[in-house]
């Protein structure tokens, strides 16, 4: 897929405040610091569209951008900071539940995995609920520039195992990295693919009840 435009929408905490549902969505989800911004700006080829945030949680916010007039990219608040508090933490998964279970046009939900660090229990906590929610989603792994090809592939067998524990076969998967594109055109043609597969053009709006 060639990205022609990318345009920043609209940012809120309310789904119901969320773009119409009118156009195939794919959200974009991870630890902070995972490289979720670096990455938005990677396939957008726009090094401003996603802020990196220099403060890791503050922003709980629903991002939506619109790329080539045809799909919308949404960008969603990092989880598993170190300093959030049990309120906050709290406060993050219900917002993200409500986004997750009643965003009617959400495609596909791309997981970002550190490919740093082992398997962290957050992670996989979180495409744990995807699964049992039925939400479908893939896994990016990003930063794999730091590795070279033998530390890859012991990562990425390390990894594979322990989701085997749980999942009956590796969801769709992509090796990433921001800094030498790697992935770019997988991701991009990723979802080209699904959105050949969806329809949400006669989305219709809810007429407001009367009273
Ligand atoms: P976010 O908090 O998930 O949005 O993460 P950021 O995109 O702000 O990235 C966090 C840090 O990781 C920054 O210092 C980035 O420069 C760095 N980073 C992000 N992606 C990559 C990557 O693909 N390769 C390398 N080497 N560093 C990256």
């Amino acid at each position: 897929m060639v990205i022609k435009t990318a345009e920043f929408v609209i940012s809120n905490m309310v789904v119901n405040r969320c773009p119409e549902p009118n156009m195939p969505e794919y959200a974009f989800i991870g630890r902070s610091n995972v490289g979720k911004s670096s990455l938005i700006n990677m396939l957008t080829n726009n090094k401003k569209l996603a802020k990196t945030s220099g403060k890791p949680g503050k922003t709980q916010l629903i991002n939506h951008f619109l790329i080539n007039k045809e799909w919308y990219l949404v960008d969603l608040p990092g989880y598993g900071f170190a300093k959030a508090g049990h309120q906050q933490r709290h406060k993050w998964k219900t917002f993200i539940a409500e986004y997750m279970e009643t965003r009617a046009n959400l495609v596909n939900v791309f997981v970002l995995i550190d490919s740093r660090l082992e398997p962290q229990s957050i992670d996989l906590e979180f495409m744990g609920y995807l699964g049992e929610k039925g939400i479908p989603f893939s896994m990016i792994f990003t930063k794999t520039d730091k590795l070279n090809n033998n530390k890859l592939g012991n990562f990425y067998n390390f990894y594979k195992r322990e989701m085997l524990k749980i999942w009956e076969e590796m969801p769709p998967h992509f090796i990433s990295s921001s800094v030498d594109f790697s992935g770019r055109d997988e991701i991009l043609d990723y979802i080209e693919e699904c959105n050949k597969t969806t329809d949400f053009s006669d989305y219709v709006p809810e007429k407001k009840q009367k009273k």
